[in-house]
């Protein structure tokens, strides 16, 4: 008996570690999107080179996380410093990966044998999927203050497909969820503009909305909006009093919070609701 449940532990601990695995490559290529997709270069490259000099890295030392630490952050090539935004990246995707087999375990062994269950595999590769593409969007945007068109207008072409394949979202609730969260966030920027005179919000964080909306449903774009004003407006103040400066005129980058905002709603929203509303 206790070697069955052992066994059961171990195979579960097998497709765990796999899927951690399989993560941090995941993660390894969105280093390259989030490197080459706002240079425009992402079909010019087709194995990996060193950003600094060029040179082509064998693929011995372009193990993710594991490369970064063994070479101490420095290129074999040339020395130049790597970023720590490469094991970071790589870190994270591992953990996500990771985390979201507990959220959905597609896979389960019990003493009757494996079982498998499709609907759970589907909410699994969306959630994980989306997750990343939020990841790649926010450092992107952290970094240089863009969100590509390719990445969010992308999301939005494909929602159709995603709605359509995807257990608990419909074709009408992503269609409303595109134009509503876009709309919304349409018509604050243009309020901002009718005010102010100046732009205050980018067309980057409209697309960006849309595409959650999409892929979500338009019950996710208030509870995102939501989180990712109270996230984003908690994390803003505390580096305004690190920095000692207060503005209203601090030009943040919404971005990285709205997609905060749409993966705390995608992996706790029902259980944050009941909470919030003392039930
Ligand atoms: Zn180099």
């Amino acid at each position: 008996m206790s070697f069955v449940i052992s066994a059961v532990t171990a195979s579960q601990s097998f497709m765990f570690w796999s899927v951690v695995v399989l993560g941090a490559c995941v993660g390894s290529f969105l280093n390259v999107c989030i490197l080459r997709i706002p240079e425009k270069t992402f079909f010019k490259h087709t194995r990996s080179v060193c950003p600094a000099c060029g040179a082509l890295i064998p693929s011995y030392l372009n193990i993710p996380v594991f490369s970064f630490f063994i070479l101490r952050g420095k290129a074999k090539c040339c020395g130049a410093k790597l970023s720590w935004q490469y094991p970071l990246v790589e870190i994270a995707a591992a953990l996500i990966f990771g985390l979201m087999y507990f959220k959905f375990p597609f896979a389960g062994w019990s003493l009757h044998g494996a079982q498998y269950s499709v609907s759970d595999f589907i909410r699994y590769c969306h959630a994980s999927i989306f997750v990343c593409l939020m990841l790649t969007m926010s450092v992107i945007d952290a970094k240089l203050m863009i969100i590509p068109d390719e990445l969010s207008l992308g999301m939005m072409a494909l929602s159709p497909l995603v709605a359509w394949i995807h257990p608990d979202l419909d074709l009408k609730s992503s269609a409303i969820g595109m134009v509503v969260g876009g709309g919304i966030l349409y018509l604050v920027a243009w309020g901002y503009w009718l005010v102010r005179k100046q732009y205050g919000l980018g067309f980057g964080d409209v697309k960006l909305l849309a595409a959650i909306g999409g892929w979500l449903g338009w019950q996710a774009i208030f509870p995102t909006l939501f989180l990712g004003s109270v996230v984003g407006s908690i994390i803003a103040l505390v580096f305004m009093i690190i920095a000692r400066q207060f503005s209203w005129q601090a030009k943040i980058p919404f971005g990285p919070y709205l997609a905060l905002g749409a993966v705390t709603h995608l992996l706790f929203g029902p259980e944050l609701f009941i909470w919030i509303s003392g039930g």
